[in-house]
Order: C-alpha cells, then sequence, then structure tokens
C-alpha cells in the first residue's frame, strides 16, 4: 500500500502523497542537522513555553484533530478526542518536569566537584504505528524536545495527515523549522536513514518484525534503540476478585481503540470458581455494543484500520476455532462496505492454535480458566510477549506475588493497563526494551555525561 488516507469505514481512498524523493530527503535532513546545532543552545524555559503552547493548540482544536484520525484509522471518535486531551496533557507534563528530570545529579566523588548531565543525542528518528497515529508521536517527541534533540517522524502509512498535523502543531507552537519534521515515506526507505551518521538514534513502536529489522539495521551502525512492540497482555482474575468490576472493566481493556491496542487485555485467565459468572458477563456486554460508523458519538466500535489487518484476525480467529476452540460470539467479518468484525469472544484455546501464543489485534477476547494462582501466573508467563499484565485479587499476598512473578514492563492490580505521563511505559520479551514516558522516557535519548572537576 502506498502513503495514502483510505477510509476504513468506507474502504474509500481519499487522499495519496507520493513518497519523498532522495533530494526531499536530504534537505530536510540538512535542515535537521543545522537546526539542531541551534536549538541545543535553546533554555528549557523557552521550550516549556513552546511546548505549553502545543498544548494549547492540541486542547483548542481536538475536534479537527480526533476527526482526521478518526478519518485515517476508524478509531472512535469520543476515544479519537480523548487521545487528543492525553497528548495535551503529555506536553504539560514534560514543559513542567524536563527542567528538573534533566537537572545535573550531584555525585560526590574525589573530585572537587562531580555530576551528571544529560545532554541532547541529536537527530532522533521515529518510526510510528497507526493505532495511536497522535499519542504516540506526542509521547516520544515531548520528551525528545524537551532535552534538545531534533525529530524526524516516519509514520505509518495510512495515516499521513496525521503526521502532517502534528509537524504544523510544533510549527505553530513556535518550535523554529526543522526541529520536528515528518518524512513522508515508506517503510523501505527507513534503512538509508538509520545508515546515516547524522541520525543519531531511531525508536519504533509497531511489530515485532518491523522492531527487529529496525534493531539490527541501528546494531549494524551503533546507533541506541527503543523498541515498543506487540503485547498479549494477561487479564487474571482470581476467586476473590470483584467480578462485577473486573467485567466492567475488562470490556474496556479489551475493546479500547476497536481492539488494536498494544496493551489491550487479550488473554483473560480466570480462577474456575469465577469463570462461568465472568463469562456469562462479558458475552452480555460484548452483545450490547454499537458497532458502525466511528465518526458517530454513540459508536463503541469501528472498522479495524485496514483490510489486512481484518483478514489477519479473521484467519487468526478462524484457525483457533478449527483447531478446537469454542467460539461464543462474533468470530466473523460483517458484511458491506468497510473493515468491521463482529466483538468475540473465544475460549477453550488449544495451545498449538494462533489464540493461545499470538497477539490478536482485534475485538476479540480469548478465555482461559485455571484452577490457581499457580497456573494463572504460568499460563500469563506462558507468551512470547511481556508488556503489561492486568490481576484481579481482594488477597494481598496473592498480589504480592503476581508483582513478583509476572513478566511484563507493568502489572496493575485491580485495574486496567494504561500508560500515564507520569509512570515508565515499556515491555519485556518480545514486547521491546526501553521505556518511554516518566523520568525514565526523557533520559533514553540524552547523553548522560559524567563530569569530574579537580
Ligand atoms: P508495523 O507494521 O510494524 O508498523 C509500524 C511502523 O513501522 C510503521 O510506520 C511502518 O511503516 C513501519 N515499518 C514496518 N516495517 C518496517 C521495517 N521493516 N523497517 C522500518 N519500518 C517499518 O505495525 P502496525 O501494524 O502499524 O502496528 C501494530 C503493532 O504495533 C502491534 O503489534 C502493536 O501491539 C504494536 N504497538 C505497540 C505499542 C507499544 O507501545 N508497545 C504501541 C502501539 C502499537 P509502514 O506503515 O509504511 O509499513
Amino acid at each position: 500500500m502506498g502513503i495514502a488516507t483510505v477510509n476504513p469505514a468506507t474502504g474509500i481512498t481519499l487522499k495519496t502523497f507520493a513518497p519523498l524523493t532522495e533530494a526531499e530527503i536530504e534537505a530536510k535532513l540538512t535542515l535537521a542537522e543545522s537546526r539542531f546545532l541551534t536549538y541545543r543552545q535553546i533554555s528549557l524555559t523557552q521550550k516549556s513555553t513552546w511546548l505549553k503552547k502545543a498544548a494549547d493548540i492540541l486542547d483548542e482544536h481536538k475536534t479537527k484533530y480526533a476527526q482526521i484520525m478518526t478519518t485515517e484509522m476508524g478509531k472512535t471518535i469520543k476515544s479519537a478526542i480523548a487521545e487528543v486531551e492525553k497528548c495535551a496533557l503529555v506536553c504539560r507534563f514534560y514543559a513542567e518536569n524536563a527542567p528538573q528530570f534533566l537537572a545535573n545529579t550531584v555525585i560526590p566523588s574525589d573530585a572537587s566537584q562531580s555530576y551528571v548531565s544529560y545532554q541532547p543525542l541529536g537527530i532522533i528518528l521515529a518510526v510510528m504505528p497507526w493505532n495511536f497515529p497522535f499519542w504516540q508521536v506526542f509521547r516520544f517527541a515531548a520528551p525528545a524536545l524537551m532535552a534538545g534533540n531534533i525529530a524526524l517522524l516516519k509514520h505509518a502509512s495510512n495515516v499521513p495527515q496525521s503526521a502532517l498535523a502534528i509537524e504544523e502543531i510544533f510549527l505553530q507552537a513556535g518550535f523554529p523549522a526543522g526541529v520536528f519534521q515528518t518524512l513522508l515515506i515508506g517503510a523501505s526507505q527507513v534503512a538509508a536513514l538509520v545508515e546515516d551518521d547524522r541520525v543519531k538514534a531511531a525508536t519504533l513502536t509497531g511489530s515485532e518484525a518491523a522492531g527487529a529489522s529496525l534493531a539490527s539495521l541501528c546494531g549494524q551502525n551503533l546507533k541506541k534503540t527503543v523498541l515498543e512492540l506487540g503485547g498479549s497482555d494477561p487479564f487474571i482474575v482470581l476467586d476473590s476478585a470483584n467480578v462485577e468490576n473486573a467485567v466492567n472493566t475488562a470490556v474496556t481493556a479489551r475493546l479500547l481503540n476497536n481492539g488494536q491496542s498494544c496493551i489491550a487485555a487479550k488473554r483473560f485467565i480466570l480462577h474456575e470458581a469465577i469463570a462461568s459468572e465472568f463469562t456469562d458477563k462479558l458475552v452480555a456486554k460484548f452483545q450490547n455494543l454499537n458497532i458502525g460508523d466511528p465518526m458517530s458519538e454513540n459508536t463503541d466500535i469501528g472498522p479495524l484500520a485496514t483490510p489486512d489487518i481484518l483478514e489477519e484476525l479473521d484467519k487468526q480467529v478462524k484457525k483457533t476455532v478449527k483447531l478446537g476452540a469454542k467460539l461464543l460470539i462474533g468470530g466473523q467479518k460483517i458484511a458491506g462496505e468497510g473493515n468491521f468484525y463482529l466483538p468475540t469472544i473465544l475460549t477453550e484455546i488449544p495451545q498449538n492454535s494462533p489464540g493461545y501464543r499470538d497477539e490478536f489485534f482485534g475485538p476479540v477476547a480469548l478465555l482461559f480458566t485455571v484452577k490457581n494462582l499457580d497456573e494463572a501466573i504460568n499460563l500469563a508467563n506462558d507468551s512470547p510477549f511481556g508488556l503489561g499484565a492486568s490481576a484481579w485479587t481482594n488477597i494481598p499476598e496473592e498480589g504480592d506475588r503476581l508483582i513478583k512473578e509476572i513478566e511484563a514492563g507493568a502489572i496493575f492490580i485491580n485495574g486496567m493497563v494504561k500508560s500515564d505521563p507520569r509512570l515508565p511505559f515499556g515491555g519485556i520479551k518480545k514486547s521491546g526494551y526501553g521505556r518511554e514516558l516518566g523520568v525514565e522516557g526523557i533520559r533514553e535519548f540524552v547523553n548522560i555525561k559524567t563530569v569530574w572537576i579537580n
């Protein structure tokens, strides 16, 4: 697929874009390189002012930006508005906290004075996915720009208008031209950028395959990477849990963003004592959802972002059922225009099926029943991924074991996994490495320089 806006609710191509030529990319790199020399001298106070202005622009035009996202990738308009608001939040968070996060850390040693200083690296390449077209970019860009870096964005090919709108926001906010640039390029044009000496590091949010490809290129060129990749988060409900609360949260946690979130709850691991109650309630809730036009305020579930994602999800479901899983609800595409898939629940999922091991990127809940906490932990960890985990229990000792033993970058007890500008975010295992957000996020793309003065 080329670079284009194709409305996933109708299948209609609304706008196409020619990828940048080599000469156009060179011009942008030249601008980025020269801009770094001046931008790194800009005070944190000035950068904070610009970032706060970006937040104001986001808030002021949130409906316009939300409509761009909904048109390009099908998220419901209410969730798109919430996404723009969260972008404003992360801008304000780093505008206010970066000075403290980047202040020198004094460490007494044999020197008369010794400390750690956090200095910018230069041009950072960000390869981003379509599922949260604004949020993924802002959570990288807000700290990166505050740290004095320069950003080059290669966004997913199906969200070009989101990518261009984001560049425009930074320009309007006052950031000098070249501090943040969008490159409308295909995935095959990324390698040359990574190999360019002017690009100092890269971050990728997306699939395991794309992450591995970028990381190996960066490895060959000795460039730092942060990878935020896929997930198949467990959502464990133990027998002491408040089942009503857990089910209500489960619906949101699985279906957020039409089911296309890396930290969506994907595998529901249920204690046998509450499994049938949880399952019946979940089925009832899935049956009551409004599926349709994502631009409508009343819609709960819109289309999947592309026909390929729809086909892939349908294949995974059909194969899992063929291998023995029981289909409780859904399990098929919705006929007619657009990439719509019925909210689906599968149970009795065999170990050799995609439902056991693969990431399902759509509105499909995978249910498993376990006899006790040990089985729950083993099953949760029997996954190549390790992004987030949610666990429901009212027994503190069970919570303690889950916190210690679940293999994931984050665990939420009696709540849904979510990102928060104040807390670090990232995964382990095949979900990637490095962290975004919090103080850890802003320190990923800096030169942690040791200063020793006699
Ligand atoms: P994707 O196909 O990997 O695409 C992500 C980005 O990588 C796009 O910009 C894509 O460009 C680019 N890309 C693809 N192949 C590449 C390659 N070989 N070299 C360089 N760049 C390449 O992923 P997706 O399908 O858009 O996103 C879904 C995946 O992202 C899921 O697995 C999801 O869990 C994960 N995700 C993770 C997080 C997290 O924070 N951990 C957050 C959101 C999503 P093109 O569009 O031009 O192909």
